[in-house]
C-alpha cells in the first residue's frame, strides 16, 4: 500500500493544500494498493510561482549545463527501472515487458531530446538580422495515464532542452508511477523550481495551469474532448497550447500483402497497449475478396493471445485501467453487436476465469461499415474493426474518413505502392509493413488528433520564441 500525500514543489516534497485523498486501484485484482492527496488551484499557483522563480536563471543557463542534466535525469531513471516497472504493472496492468520497455523508453527520451540539443543552433543569421531562439516560458505538463512514463518524459526533456522550468500534472489515475517518476526528477539534481509535480484533478490543478497567465505554453496528452477544453481556457492569457488527442487509426492491407504476417501484425498493431494506445490501428481495411481469409487469420491469432495476469510470463494483454472505462469498452462491444457487425471472436463480458478484475476480450468486428460507432469513436480497448474495401482509391478514402489523423499503417510487398499510399493519408505517423515508431522522430496528429509535433528535435522547438534582432552590430 502506497500513500502519496506529497506534492513537489521548488525541489522539495512538500504537503499539499488540497485535502481530497483518492483511492488507487489496481485494475489486475481491483484491490486498493494506494492513496493520494489530491492538490489543489493553491498548489497549482504555489508550483507556477516557484517555476516563474527559476526562469529567471535556468533560462539562461548553458546548453552543456541542460545537456547535464537530460543525461542525469536519463541515469536517475535508469536507476529505478525495478521499482517504475512493478508500479507500471500494479497500477496499470501492464504485462511485464511492456512495462519494461516503457521504463527504458521514458529514460531514453532524454538521450534522444539531448542528443537534438547538442546539435541545435540557437542562434541564425538572415540577412541583416540576427535570429535567436529563446525558451518560451513556463510550461505546464498535462498527461493522461496509458503511458505516464513516457509522456512525462517526452514533454518534461523538451523543456529542460529549452531552458523552460515545468509544472506537471499527472493523471491521478497514475499518481504512484508519476510519484516514482518525481523522485528520479529529485534525485537527479536538478535547480529548484525546475520541476515541480501536482497531483490533482482536470477541473482543478488542470484548469489552474491553463489559464494562469504564468504559464506560457501547455502541452497536453489525453482525449479530444478535454484538448478543446484547455484551447479554450488558454485563448484568455494567448498560450501555446501543444495538444496530442485521440485517435482511430486506420491500417490499410494492399492486395499484395503477405496476409500471414500483415493481419496478426495489424491485430497487435490494433491491441497495442491492450487498445488504451492513442495510435491503435483500430480500423482494419482489407480487399473485400480476402475477407474470409483475413476473419480466418484475424480470429487465430487472437486465439494465441494470452490475457490475464500481467505478471506471468507470455501475457500480451491486461486489463482496463478503470471500471468506468471498461463499462465503456462494453458498450461500445454492444454497440458493434448492435448496429450489426458481425462478432468474429471476443463479446461482452469477461474471459473465463478473469473476473476479478478489469479484462476484456479482446474483440473482432467483421462487416463493419463506416458509419457504425465502432468505426468512428475512439474506444480505447481490446476491439478491432474490420471493414472492407473494392480499390485503392476506396480504402485511402476509407482511411481519410475520419475526424482523426494520428497513425497510420499500410502493408504491401511493393515498397513503392506503399509509399504511394502513405503520401495519400492524413496522419502525422504512418508505419509501413510491421515497422516500429522511430522516438528521435516528430510525434503529433493532423486534424482532431492534435496540434503540434513532440520528441526529439520538434519537441525542442515546440518550448521555444523566436527573436530577430537587427542592428545588433554596427557594421551591418
Ligand atoms: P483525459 O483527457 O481524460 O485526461 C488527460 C489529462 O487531462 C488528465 O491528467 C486529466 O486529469 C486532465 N484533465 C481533464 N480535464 C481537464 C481540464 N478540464 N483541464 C485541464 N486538464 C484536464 O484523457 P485520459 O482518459 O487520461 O487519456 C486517454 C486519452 O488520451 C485518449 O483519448 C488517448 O487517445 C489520448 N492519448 C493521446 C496520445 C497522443 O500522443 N496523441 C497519447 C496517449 C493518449
Amino acid at each position: 500500500m502506497r500513500t502519496i500525500n506529497q506534492v513537489y514543489i521548488n525541489g522539495e516534497f512538500v504537503t499539499p493544500y488540497g485535502t481530497e485523498v483518492q483511492e488507487l486501484i489496481n485494475p489486475s485484482t481491483r484491490e486498493i494498493i494506494g492513496r493520494v492527496t489530491l492538490g489543489n488551484e493553491e498548489d497549482a499557483k504555489r508550483a507556477i510561482s516557484a517555476a516563474k522563480k527559476a526562469f529567471k536563471t535556468f533560462s539562461r543557463t548553458s546548453v552543456e549545463e541542460r545537456i547535464q542534466m537530460l543525461q542525469r535525469l536519463h541515469d536517475a531513471v535508469m536507476r529505478k527501472l525495478e521499482v517504475m516497472m512493478e508500479a507500471n504493472i500494479n497500477e496499470y496492468g501492464a504485462p511485464k515487458p511492456a512495462a519494461i520497455g516503457r521504463v527504458k523508453l521514458a529514460a531514453t527520451n532524454f538521450l534522444d531530446t539531448k542528443e537534438a540539443l547538442e546539435a541545435f543552433d540557437f542562434v541564425k543569421y538572415i540577412g541583416k538580422a540576427k535570429v535567436v531562439a529563446e525558451p518560451i516560458g513556463v510550461i505546464g505538463i498535462i498527461t493522461p495515464w496509458n503511458a505516464t512514463y513516457s509522456q512525462i518524459t517526452a514533454k518534461l526533456a523538451s523543456a529542460i532542452a529549452a531552458g523552460c522550468p515545468v509544472v506537471i500534472k499527472p493523471s491521478e489515475l497514475s499518481a504512484i508511477q508519476a510519484h516514482l517518476i518525481t523522485e528520479c526528477f529529485h534525485e537527479a539534481d536538478i535547480p529548484a523550481g525546475v520541476i515541480n509535480v501536482v497531483h490533482g484533478l482536470g477541473q482543478t490543478v488542470g484548469s489552474e495551469l491553463t489559464r494562469n497567465p504564468d504559464i506560457a505554453m501547455i502541452t497536453f496528452t489525453g482525449s479530444t474532448r478535454t484538448g478543446k477544453e484547455i484551447r479554450r481556457g488558454a485563448v484568455d492569457s494567448m498560450k501555446r497550447v501543444t495538444l496530442e488527442l485521440g485517435g482511430k487509426s486506420p491500417n490499410i492491407i494492399l492486395d499484395d500483402a503477405d496476409f500471414s504476417v500483415a493481419i496478426p501484425t495489424a491485430v497487435r498493431q490494433g491491441y497495442n497497449n491492450n487498445g488504451q494506445a492513442c495510435v491503435a490501428g483500430t480500423r482494419l481495411l482489407v480487399p473485400k475478396h480476402r475477407l474470409k481469409e483475413v476473419k480466418q487469420i484475424a480470429k487465430e491469432t487472437v486465439e494465441r493471445i494470452k490475457v490475464g495476469n500481467p505478471w506471468e510470463e507470455g501475457t500480451e494483454l491486461g486489463p482496463i485501467i478503470t471500471e468506468k472505462q471498461y463499462n465503456q469498452v462494453q458498450r461500445y462491444i454492444q454497440s458493434g453487436i448492435d448496429e450489426g457487425a458481425e462478432l468474429v471472436i471476443g463479446g461482452v463480458g469477461h474471459p473465463e476465469g478473469l473476473e476479478q478484475g478489469y479484462f476484456v476480450r479482446p474483440t473482432i468486428f467483421a462487416q463493419v461499415t463506416e458509419y457504425m460507432t465502432i468505426a468512428k469513436e475512439e474506444i480505447f480497448g481490446p476491439v478491432l474493426s474490420i471493414l472492407t474495401y473494392e480499390t485503392e482509391e476506396e480504402a485511402i478514402e476509407m482511411a481519410n474518413n475520419t475526424d482523426y489523423g494520428l497513425g497510420a499503417y499500410v502493408s504491401s510487398s511493393d515498397i513503392e505502392k506503399a509509399n504511394e499510399v502513405a503520401a495519400q493519408i492524413a496522419a502525422g505517423v504512418v508505419l509501413i509493413n510491421g515497422a516500429g515508431f522511430e522516438m528521435k522522430a516528430p510525434f503529433g496528429g493532423f486534424k482532431q488528433s492534435g496540434i503540434g509535433r513532440e520528441y526529439g528535435l520538434y519537441g525542442l522547438e515546440d518550448c521555444l520564441e523566436t527573436k530577430t534582432i537587427t542592428g545588433y552590430d554596427s557594421a551591418k
